[in-house]
């Protein structure tokens, strides 16, 4: 289904998690769109369409601007969906079960739930309200209620370590359970201009993650998500100008997603077998090839044998 995506900046945020600036991510300054455009230009769809609201913590927002945004879908033609990207933390309570109870009345696609870790240290190292188990009593919530959930996951941040992300997979992974599988988004955090962290790393309060530190462990997670019921469908930030614009530090590359699929498809194929020789998919052989065959040379480097060698031992299908 095609998807129709529309970023509502900072939309019902309560506070600034210090990492983050949706301006330069999303390439939206200005004020939001609004559900009136929303809803005309679904009008215009000729098929049906994943509409999706990101950028902010939607279900944050007042409940009439919620349902506002919500009946946007009811114009777009029928088999239409809504997915949207939120705080984890809103679906406590009576007020959400009352969020909860609207959200059934409309098709939802996916709720993806921003997860940057399940550790309280970092979570309070980057201003986020709400602890690991309001976090998770929300995912159970919202789990049990039916909901398609998908994971906005990070790493690299003020106080993670790479066990601290590892251990989140398969925390999450146990509330996953026969539910999934659910969709995962791995972001490596950068520092951007303007951004709290920015001053953190200036006041050397921070040392962001090098790009190979940040391929490893993604290529570690992503290995990880396959086993515990998540489908990844992305790694690292979408590229455009303003996010390259604002970038200070950090692990950034236009295809890091790339260099993260290169890392866990080494460590499949190693732990396949130390010796090969291993077959792969042709389609897949560029996540080895690619980026001056960073795959197989990082199966060299886990396998110990010569990059030479590992291209003779590696069968196209
Ligand atoms: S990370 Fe999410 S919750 Fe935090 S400021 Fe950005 S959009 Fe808001």
């Amino acid at each position: 289904m095609k998807r129709a995506a529309y970023f509502i900046p900072f939309q019902g945020c309560t506070r600034r998690c210090v990492y983050c600036d949706q301006a330069a991510i999303t390439g939206t300054d200005g004020p939001p769109i609004t559900p009136e455009v929303v809803a005309s230009d679904m009008r215009r769809l000729t098929d049906p369409a994943e509409l999706c609201y990101f950028g902010g913590s939607f279900a944050r927002q007042d409940a009439e601007t919620v349902t506002k945004y919500l009946d946007a879908v009811l114009s777009a033609p029928f088999g239409s969906v809504v997915t949207f990207s939120s705080y984890p933390g809103d679906f406590d309570g009576s007020s959400g079960d009352l969020l909860i109870s609207t959200l059934k009345q409309y098709p939802i696609g996916t709720i993806e739930l921003g997860i940057p870790s399940l550790d309280e240290d970092v979570l309070a190292a980057c201003h986020r309200d709400g602890g690991t188990e309001s976090i998770k009593r929300n995912l159970i919530k919202l789990r049990d209620a039916g909901f398609h959930l998908g994971a906005q996951i990070m790493i690299g941040l003020p106080g993670q370590s790479p066990e601290s992300s590892a251990s989140d997979i398969g925390r999450l992974g146990a509330i996953v359970g026969d539910f999934g599988p659910w969709d995962l988004r791995i972001y490596p955090c950068l520092v951007l201009r303007g951004t709290e962290l920015e001053v953190m790393y200036r006041e050397e309060n921070y040392s962001p993650l090098t790009l190979e530190e940040a391929a490893r462990q993604s290529g570690v997670l992503l290995r990880l998500a396959k086993h515990s019921g998540f489908r990844a469908i992305r790694v690292g930030l979408p590229e455009s100008e303003s996010l390259r614009n604002s970038v200070i530090a950090g692990p950034y590359h236009p295809a890091f997603g790339e260099l993260a699929l290169s890392e866990a498809t080494a460590l499949e194929l190693a732990e396949e077998t130390p010796f090969g020789p291993w077959k792969i998919d042709r389609k897949k052989i560029s996540h080895l090839t690619g980026h001056g065959g960073r795959g197989i040379a990082r199966l060299s480097e886990l396998t110990s044998i010569s990059e030479k060698s590992i291209r003779d031992l590696i069968l196209k299908f």
